[in-house]
């Protein structure tokens, strides 16, 4: 049997007064979805367990089965394994903003989407001033870095309270650097930064041309690297990730799944659906088990485009169900489509409601619904509180 798992981020939403009261996972126009609901099983499931902030990267751990509560220690761990930064017992590594700060105010979380070739110059230049033997930079892609701490751990710095800087745009930087014991270490690095980014060439050229300059790293999402049984000591089974997303990725390689690169993949609404459907299918033929991730409908969310969200959504349906189909129509397989979480256009932002999901596909039969949708999903008697409990459901069904 071969497993695959499709997720359109962030793609549940709310009625919207301007499609009707419909939403726009209704409003989309998905044959082949609809016709997985009409052939299989419609549920809900909650994937944020109760006190977690609703984010990805949690959302991510309970659908592929792992508790949140048990491994969830923050993005850096999982960002750092993506870029295959080995990570000891009581290391910490802490994702690694380049930012633009002005006036005293956070500008650009991401210093404009800096190129990750002038990234790359700038985080070698922070090393270079501020490692030591404990402390490391290591240059990711764009505005998306990491920082490891060796021994972090006996320091506490994993407990500190840190701020998102996404979450703080346009707020004063000095009242949200981290807090707790020995939060001045890392306080310290984040404004020392400023002093060795702002004289940077790069950054004199960035401001000739009216580009958010690079000039402060910002440290969050810290943790040390989660002791986890991998999925094919959980589930018997082998697989891959397709994401464009690092963390996404980086959750994967934690448990032994293999991340495929697929060109042009870019976690936006032009990425290559195609290419990640081939992806999927290639990965098949070798392993029992595809998690295709789909960044596109979660943007669309965050920016507050109702139409490119519409269209995302029949873009996974035309040019990634559909091409998978074709693909497995003669094996056996099963297939689970839910998102992780919704990003409601109205909140521009992701939420903890439950979601809708699908299973359709070998030994499976109707329960009954015809449409894939929240409000539909509402009337299903199955509903899976923890959301852990989905993928055995799923597997074992
Ligand atoms: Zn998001």
């Amino acid at each position: 049997m071969k497993y695959v798992m499709i997720i359109p981020d962030g793609a549940a939403d709310y009625p919207i007064e301007a499609l009707g009261q419909k939403t726009p996972i209704e409003v989309a126009d998905t044959p082949n979805i609809d016709s997985l609901v009409k052939s299989g099983v419609l549920g809900r499931v909650k994937t944020i367990p109760r006190g977690f902030i609703p984010s990805s990267d949690v959302a991510t751990l309970s659908l592929l089965g792992y508790d949140p509560k048990l491994y969830y220690s923050g993005r850096g761990p999982f960002e750092a394994a993506n870029l295959g930064i080995d990570l000891k017992e009581n290391d910490l590594a802490l994702r690694c903003n380049l930012v633009t700060e002005m006036d005293g105010k956070l500008l650009d979380y991401s210093a404009g989407h800096i190129s990750t070739k002038e990234a790359q110059a700038l985080v070698k230049h922070i090393d270079d001033k501020l490692g030591t033997d404990k402390i490391k930079f290591f240059p990711g892609k764009s505005y998306r870095h990491i920082m490891v701490v060796r021994d972090g751990k006996n320091l506490n710095l994993d407990k500190l309270q840190y701020y998102a800087p996404h979450d703080i745009m346009g707020k004063d930087t000095s009242k949200h650097l981290p807090r707790g014991r020995n939060s001045e270490i890392i306080i310290d690095l984040m404004n020392k930064s400023k002093n060795i980014l702002e004289n940077h060439e790069i950054n004199k050229v960035r401001v000739d041309l009216s580009e958010n300059p690079a000039n402060m790293i910002w440290l969050w999402g810290c943790g040390a690297k989660p002791v986890m049984p991998s999925f094919e000591e959980k589930f018997g089974l082998k697989g891959a990730v397709i994401s464009a997303v690092d963390l996404i990725k980086g959750i994967g390689k934690t448990i032994g799944l293999e991340a495929l690169e697929v060109e042009g993949a870019n976690g936006y609404y032009d990425t290559n659906y195609q290419g990640k459907a081939q992806a999927a299918l290639a990965a098949l033929d070798e392993y029992d088990f595809a998690f295709v991730h789909v960044e596109a409908t979660d943007e669309a969310g965050h920016n507050q485009d109702l139409r490119m969200k519409i269209t995302c959504l029949e873009r996974i349906d035309k040019m990634i169900v559909e091409i998978i189909l074709k693909g497995l129509k003669d094996k056996e397989f099963r297939i689970l489509i839910t998102p992780d979480h919704p990003t409601p256009i109205a909140k521009r932002t992701h939420t903890d409601e439950p979601v809708p999901f699908l299973i359709s596909g070998t030994g499976i039969s109707s329960n009954g619904f015809s449409r894939y949708s929240e409000q539909v999903a509402q009337n299903s008697s199955l509903y899976f509180e923890k959301g852990i409990d989905l993928l055995n459901y799923f597997f074992k069904f």
